[in-house]
């Protein structure tokens, strides 16, 4: 079976085509990415550039796997959570697709699909999920046809925190630079632990605004940028791995998977590889390559909901941009 997958919830036009029937399941990966000149995503910018080139990176990615478009089985398309103006370009495309060439439409929550490209990279079995990203902070376990959220973000997600500060601060954009965040970076040469940062956990989640203000103001007044990166990276990541470990001696489960854009910070694994220790738990990471926003995930999750019998009817195709992970029934586990 060989399914076509397209993502656009963000500034990411991504085209990934797999197969089952092959060792190497991706049979081509294609992606551009809006980046925007100053300031964060604005949702028309970036929907209009991902509108622009979205036909040639569908074909590119046809031509990259040696494919006529008969020999695709289905079209599988991102349809939330997102944002809306961005989500409508692949959905637009991904009907029209499946329109044009009689294939069935396979509608995948990019969430989910974050975490099954994961499992099929990473081998892990039944992992809580750490999924963190520009856009999300969430931990999640799979329980009963489910993926459950045992602790998510009350506001910001951590990828955004994590930005917005360095943007405000002008340590970035770019804000990876060599698989580092410049947050992180900058966090190596702080040597003092600020106190007057607030920690929040609060129950199962976690909020980080009152955290990002509080850096912002210690930055206006002058505070050492070092520490105020330690503090704020500490106070971030350990807050994750507090909800984490809870979610772990609550499930009984043997494994931890970090996905998302922010899981390719080596502090965070380090962290994580501690924790787990205590519990005799294995950690997986999803490489960087895929543990950012990609067709191959859409493509993949496809494939899978597709032999389970899921499809949508074009005409009531449209985007979700709240669309949580625990609204899907996963039937193919
Ligand atoms: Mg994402």
């Amino acid at each position: 079976m060989i399914v076509l997958g397209i993502e656009s919830s963000a500034h990411t036009f991504g085209v990934g085509i797999v197969t089952d029937s092959k060792e190497s399941f991706i049979l081509a990966d294609e992606r551009i990415q809006y980046v925007p000149k100053h300031g964060g995503i604005h949702p028309r910018e970036s929907s209009r550039f991902l509108a622009e080139k979205a036909p040639a990176v569908i074909e590119k990615a046809l031509e990259s796997a040696s494919l006529h478009p008969a020999e695709l089985n289905a079209i599988a398309v991102a349809l939330g959570p997102g944002l809306g103006p961005c989500l409508r370009v692949g959905a637009t495309a991904a009907r029209t697709l499946a329109l044009f060439l009689r294939k069935p439409l396979v509608p995948v929550n990019h969430a989910v699909a974050h975490v099954e490209i994961g499992l099929k990279l990473t081998a892990l079995q039944d992992p809580v999920v750490v999924y963190l990203s520009g856009g999300n902070t969430a931990v999640i376990a799979y329980v009963e046809k489910r993926y459950r959220v045992f602790g998510e973000t009350l506001d910001i997600a951590l990828g955004n925190l994590l930005d917005t500060f360095a943007r405000e601060t002008t340590l970035g954009p770019p804000y990876i630079i060599n698989g580092l965040h410049v947050v992180d970076k900058c966090a190596e040469s702080g040597k003092k632990f600020l106190e007057d940062f607030p920690y929040v956990v609060k129950g199962q989640d976690v909020a980080f605004s009152g955290l990002l203000t509080a850096a912002l103001r210690a930055y206006r007044r002058g505070v050492d940028i070092h520490d105020i990166c330690l503090t704020l990276r500490e106070i971030a990541y350990n807050s994750v791995l507090e909800v984490a470990a809870r979610c772990l001696m609550h499930t009984k489960k043997k494994e931890v998977m970090l996905v998302g854009g922010v899981a390719a910070s080596p502090i965070l694994r380090e962290k994580f590889i501690k924790m787990a220790e205590k519990y005799n738990a294995l950690v997986g990471v999803v490489p960087p390559q895929y543990a950012v926003d990609n067709g191959v995930m859409i493509a993949w999750t496809g494939l899978l909901a597709f032999k389970s019998g899921v499809v949508i009817d074009p005409k009531a195709a449209f985007v979700r941009q709240r669309w949580r992970i625990d609204e899907v029934e996963i039937l193919w586990k």
